[in-house]
């Protein structure tokens, strides 16, 4: 890789230390997906760390608005605008949020949540929720076993799922959702099976709360293929398969596909025996073609650009082009493979990535950021 003469490489990102006021929806428009949402920061990144997550790699450090920036970021809103997201609440404390809360109760606002984190839920919360009269939550478990979240670094085991779900009903959810993927690393059937065994236990927690008030609640199951991301630690993963391949090993793209829909299959069939409990999942084929955007480098320009002139299907674009779906998504890589998004500096060491990416692999789990102590993945220290 060479930069022209006078550019720098690698190119480093910006990064907002503090804020002054929130960002903030700029244009909220009927075409678009969230027409009459207004959505807010309550920060930048994710002190967590799931390894599959490329918002909490590429915004570390973890930062924290305070409740004047983000009530600040709120008041920008049009007057009509009366349904508020905010996002990150997964990292706001309690005093912030009893501020913010305050100014959304005061001016009439519902708050509206794109999902949950099962260990969040609080009083205050449900609080909220309550008086935004919300009936639909999603939490995402992500990982279809407690083994599997602790390969992905989720931190959430099932007491904290079973908790969630019934707080939730009690406060009156009638619809939860759960979010899982499968194409994980190391996933195995059984895996799989824990998943429909825990559908069977949040049942026994919530059917009883339904009952009694005479509305059961629903639950859907909604499954999405892993996708390798840029600057994580599952960036060396390959896609659809759990098993990690030597550096240029290849493996074929059909029978990934294979695999990701027979475990589809298999837990579709699992959860059958619940009544209501809805399932939807992706389409393997559709997730590959993701993956190939997360992956590919320069020279899927051209692909995409014959499949937008000429209409072409993905996989015909990729073969005239004489290139493979497997070169970029099914191929072994090493500690010291340079992927085409390295021109980006981000602060983290690609030794780290490689180091998480080994202990998800045994299961093994790193603590949260601490941004005033830890200085071990290279972001902190620096601005
Ligand atoms: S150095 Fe530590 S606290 Fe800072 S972003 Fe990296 S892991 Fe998080």
């Amino acid at each position: 890789m060479t930069a022209r003469a006078g550019a720098p490489l690698p190119i480093e990102r910006l990064s907002l230390a503090k804020c002054k006021k929130a960002s903030h929806s700029e244009l909220l428009s009927p075409d678009a997906e969230f027409s009459n949402l207004y959505l807010t920061e309550l920060g930048r990144g994710c002190s967590r760390g799931c390894r599959f997550c490329a918002a909490g790699f590429i915004y570390r450090p973890p930062r924290l608005w305070d409740a004047d920036a983000v009530i600040r970021g709120l008041r920008e809103r049009s007057d009509d605008v009366r349904r508020i997201g905010l996002l990150g609440m997964e990292m706001a404390n309690n005093a912030t949020m009893d501020e913010i809360s305050a100014y959304l109760l005061e001016s009439g606002c519902a708050l509206s949540f794109s999902s949950l984190r099962a260990d969040r839920i609080n009083d205050k919360l449900l609080h909220l929720l309550s008086q935004s009269n919300l009936k639909s939550v999603a939490i995402a478990p992500d990982g279809t076993s407690e083994r599997l979240r602790k390969v992905i670094n989720k931190g959430l085991d099932q007491a904290d799922l079973l908790r969630a779900a019934k707080r939730l009903t009690e406060a009156g959810i009638l619809k939860l959702k759960l979010y899982v993927m499968v194409g994980l690393p190391t996933e195995t059937c059984e895996d799989l099976q824990e998943l429909i065994d825990l559908i069977g236990l949040i049942k026994k927690e919530i059917d009883p709360i339904g009952k009694s008030r005479g509305w059961l609640t629903e639950i859907l199951l909604s499954v999405n293929c892993f996708i390798p991301k840029p600057w994580t630690p599952f960036q060396y993963h390959p896609f659809g398969i759990n098993k990690k391949l030597d550096k240029d090993e290849e493996y074929p793209a059909k029978q990934a596909i294979t695999q990701l829909k027979e475990k589809i299959a298999f837990l579709k069939q699992g959860v059958k025996q619940f009544d209501n409990v809805h399932f939807q999942a992706d389409k393997p084929d559709n997730a590959m073609f993701q993956a190939l955007l997360s992956k590919g480098d320069r020279r899927i320009a051209n692909v995409l650009y014959d499949m937008a002139a000429h209409g072409l299907p993905w996989k015909k674009s990729i073969k005239n082009h004489n290139l493979s779906t497997e070169q970029f998504i099914l191929c072994g890589s090493s500690s010291t493979s340079y992927f085409p998004w390295y021109i980006i500096d981000h602060g983290i060491s690609a030794e780290y990535l490689w180091k998480e990416y080994h202990k998800g692999l045994s299961a093994a789990l790193t603590d949260p950021c601490d941004p005033l102590i830890c200085r071990r993945c290279g972001v902190c220290g620096e601005i």
